[in-house]
């Protein structure tokens, strides 16, 4: 049995105001976090700004605010973080685990949709280079605090993965990872759409040689078409005077018991319930794609 306390955590990136999916996201690791009595952080992942939207993350806080959703600790930015993560490159390409890469997306289109190593012994150094870790021991399937064993495809699980794209911002995995580590995060509870990701995020603690955190993916919430919704497709922002409704349809949603009278209820009235009440095995998983 793990004895650590449990330390959870919300990473929304800047790219919109909260819709019901980053919700449930917010909302299922809160209570997971709640009901283990850990704390819960959340840190804002603003390391994309071409993909930002002016004012986001200070509305996404807001927003969690009028569904009483308080967070322990003050805000990480990763914006703030930068130096660790070009320390941690740095230490990589001094060791060999990492490398200078000038493939063009067209090349390794034309190789199958995955980067085949071209550049692992080529060491170019000069012109636009993106950074690749060398995935020498890859990871083919973790275990989810909810799907159980999950299996990455061998193509996925052996491709040495970009930690620094040649435009120079930090790729996702490099920054979740390192900032996971830091802030001693216990479980990371998040939506499915990132479950074939948590692979490169054990190879990185691999690196760090640090215990990884445990993985729970939530399922996805789609639109009437069947697409995940998302900042980028523009799904419908919150309104404050609708947040008990929103809270408790997020509920319905994980699956959790939802009272009839919880709706007279504050957010914070209905928080409570649910930490009281809340269960992993009456979430739906949704197909994994
Ligand atoms: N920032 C990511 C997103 O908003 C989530 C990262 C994570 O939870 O690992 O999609
Ligand atoms: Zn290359």
């Amino acid at each position: 049995m793990d004895t650590k306390p449990y330390v959870g955590r919300f990473a929304p990136s800047p790219s919109g105001p909260l819709h019901l999916g980053s919700l449930v996201a917010a909302l299922g690791s809160y209570l997971q976090a709640r009901s283990h009595n850990g704390q819960w952080l959340v840190r804002i992942e603003d390391i994309d700004p071409p993909r930002e939207q002016p004012g986001a993350s200070s509305l996404i806080l807001r927003q969690l605010e009028q569904f009483s959703l308080y967070w322990d600790q003050t805000v990480c930015y990763q914006s703030q973080r930068l130096d660790s993560y070009q320390q941690f490159i740095d230490q990589c390409l001094q060791d060999h685990k990492a490398y200078f890469c000038q493939c063009s997306r067209k090349q390794i289109k034309a190789d199958g949709g995955y980067y085949l190593g071209h550049c692992r012994h080529k060491q170019p150094k000069q012109g636009d280079l993106a950074t690749r870790l060398m995935t020498d021991q890859p990871i083919y399937q973790f275990q989810d605090g909810l799907y159980g064993k999950v299996s990455i495809t061998q193509a996925l699980a052996e491709e040495d993965f970009i930690i620094q794209r040649r435009d120079g911002l930090y790729a996702y995995n490099l920054a979740v990872s390192l900032d996971d580590y830091q802030q001693g995060i216990t479980e990371v509870v998040r939506g499915a759409d990132l479950i074939f990701t948590t692979g490169r995020q054990l190879s990185i603690f691999k690196l760090l040689k640090q215990p990884a955190p445990r993985y729970l993916h939530l399922p996805l919430v789609y639109d009437a078409q069947g697409h995940k919704l998302s900042k980028q497709n523009h799904a419908p922002s919150i309104s404050g005077k609708q947040a008990q409704q929103l809270l408790l349809h997020a509920l319905g949603f994980l699956g959790q018991t939802v009272e009839t009278g919880w709706i007279e209820l504050s957010c914070e009235q209905i928080l409570t319930e649910a930490v009281i009440n809340w269960q992993l095995k009456t979430i739906p998983k949704t197909a994994l794609r």
